[in-house]
């Protein structure tokens, strides 16, 4: 179990005490969610409808770049190859 968890309702880091998710803990949610990256988003998709009801004067593109930006900047498509600056939906289009 992490200590990098948010503390709602200000979603900082239990662990380092920065904005929620931590670089520590986006490292420990890629080691958690190898190669699914769609799994990876429902989960942070989770997290982002309650940071929203949690801080409504935060514009929800600020919040979704931060919850869920993060995952699209590297995909590991299905050979193996990883591609920068894909969309996560696309990333799952591939077989
Ligand atoms: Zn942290």
């Amino acid at each position: 179990m992490t200590t990098h968890g948010p503390v709602m309702p200000v979603w900082t880091c239990g662990g380092c005490d920065m904005p929620w998710p931590s670089p520590i803990r986006k490292r420990e949610l890629r080691g958690e969610y190898p190669d699914a990256p769609v799994s990876l988003a429902l989960h942070l998709g989770a997290y982002l409808v309650q940071a929203t009801e949690d801080m409504p004067w935060t514009p929800a593109g600020v919040l979704h770049r931060r919850f869920l930006g993060w995952t699209r900047e590297v995909c590991v498509t299905g050979t193996g190859a990883r591609t920068q600056h894909r969309a996560v939906s696309s990333c799952a289009g591939r077989t």
